[in-house]
């Protein structure tokens, strides 16, 4: 890693003040941001490899706070179906993936994660077939090919269809299996240390396939050895349904009574909330994941953001699993944030620079990291999304910021994962030939035919 500077970019910082410097630079050194300010380069980085990134915006790095990276091999499925039963078709299909399977899932996912802007990813892998090897290693040894910094979480089911819950009985696992193979995950793979690039977490899956028995089980597990815990709650209206069933009172008030909230619990989706529960998430601290396309995709409702936000949640963005989120754009969500939430409470419903906002210092906080990651300041992280704004597609809007959340998905001119190079340009293609005269083939791709004297077409 050498000292790297980017110069003449519009600087958005994230920082206590949330300044923005509309020519500035960003330096690092090492894994470090060393400098951020406005105006040219200070004398002192000279000796820096410098990068002229005018006509681009440089953020910091996306921070994904749900997903399910072996879902990339199920995508296109259960189109128009509800999540229960978009599920249930697509259970017995994940009871058939492996180890390898899962390497290669995940590795896609991850890679084009980093293309749409992020440089933080959690996982919430919960299926374990038997026989199928090392599921969650797979994950890791993908985060470690592709580069990004990775808070997994070992996912689990204990509640199958034969005492109740949703997923068959072949994807789930007893809760001794489940709580040992959690602690030797995080012996194995969890590094608390500043900077780490690898953080888990304990992640039972949902009300309805996981028993409270292991909820509380799992709570014990990940405070004793200082993780975080996550899980699904309040997607759907059927959830809700479910909970009042079977428990008597809301999916909130149910994990409120498995000691479920608190500043280490991040919950995904959190739809369908009455004001009581976000009262209740906002003092207990628990932070939201909220998952605007998936939660469309399978027309599960609207997360309450702005309502969140008002409350003093603590929110985040997250594309979820692609078979529920086919495009898997982190930069994607952050406008589809703003929209859905200004389709239900107006043009003042959220921001696009507070959409910006939860991708990355709402992720960070939710993940425990906003001592590290989610701004551009110096001393944190050398985590940095660099956005070329200066094409047709964004050029003539004035604000940089407005162009990148609600124009077109602009270029990733750079990804750097501390202090590490993850996404460059491509190089230009190759300008291929033109037809010549008296061509009869008419493509553009006939060096072949233009160069022949019989002028035969080339077979494709
Ligand atoms: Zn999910």
């Amino acid at each position: 890693m050498t000292a790297l500077v980017l110069r003449g970019c519009h600087v958005v910082t994230m920082d206590a003040g949330r300044a923005e410097y509309p020519s500035g630079y960003v330096a690092t050194d090492g894994n470090r941001i060393a400098a951020v300010g406005a105006g040219p380069v200070p004398a002192d980085l000279a000796d820096a490899r410098v990068i002229d990134a005018s006509g681009c915006v440089a953020t910091p790095g996306l921070v994904n706070t749900h997903h399910h990276l072996y879902q990339w091999a199920t995508r296109g499925r259960a189109l128009d179906a509800t999540l229960f039963q978009w599920l249930t078709e697509l259970y017995p299909v994940w009871a058939r993936i492996d180890e390898q399977i899962v390497r290669d899932a995940a590795t896609a996912a991850l890679a084009w994660l980093a293309r749409t802007g992020c440089t933080t990813s959690t996982d919430h892998h919960y299926v374990f077939p038997r026989g199928g090897g090392d599921v969650l290693g797979a994950t890791v040894a993908a985060s470690r090919d592709v580069g990004l910094r990775f808070h997994p979480t070992r996912g689990s089911m204990d509640l199958g269809a034969s005492s109740g819950g949703l997923p068959p009985d072949e994807v789930v696992e007893d809760i001794d299996t489940i709580l040992a193979a959690t602690e030797q995950a995080i012996v194995s793979f969890h590094d608390p240390q500043p900077g780490s690039m690898l953080r888990m977490g304990v992640a039972p899956c949902s009300p309805f396939s996981v028993t409270g028995d292991l909820m509380r089980a799992a709570a014990g597990l990940a405070r004793d050895m200082g993780v975080q815990l996550h899980t699904h709650i309040a997607e759907t209206a059927d959830e809700v349904e479910f909970c009042a069933e079977r428990f008597g009172c809301t999916p909130v008030e149910y994990l409120d009574s498995l000691s479920w909230l608190g500043g280490d619990v991040w919950l995904a989706h959190a739809v369908h909330l009455d004001d009581a529960a976000i009262a209740r998430l906002a003092a207990t601290g628990t932070g939201i994941a909220h998952c605007p396309s998936s939660n469309a995709r399978l027309g599960a409702g609207i997360c309450r953001t702005a309502d969140l936000l008002a409350a003093g949640v603590p929110v985040g963005l997250g594309v979820d699993g692609a078979a529920s989120n086919e495009g898997s754009s982190l930069l994607g969500e952050v406008r589809e944030a703003v929209l859905m939430a200004r389709a239900v409470g107006g043009p003042e419903g959220l921001t696009v620079r507070g959409s910006l906002e939860l991708a990355t210092l709402g992720g960070a906080r939710l993940i425990g990291r906003a001592d590290e990651i989610g701004s551009l300041e110096a001393g944190k992280l050398a985590d940095i999304a660099l956005w070329r704004l200066d094409g047709m597609a964004h050029a003539d809007i004035a604000d940089p910021v407005a162009a990148l959340v609600l124009g077109a998905r602009p270029p990733l001119e750079l990804l750097i994962v501390n202090g590490e190079t993850v996404v460059e340009p491509s190089p230009p293609a190759p300008l291929q030939p033109r037809p010549g005269p008296g061509c009869r083939c008419a493509m553009t791709m006939c060096a072949p035919c233009c160069r022949s004297s019989s002028s035969v077409a080339p077979a494709l």
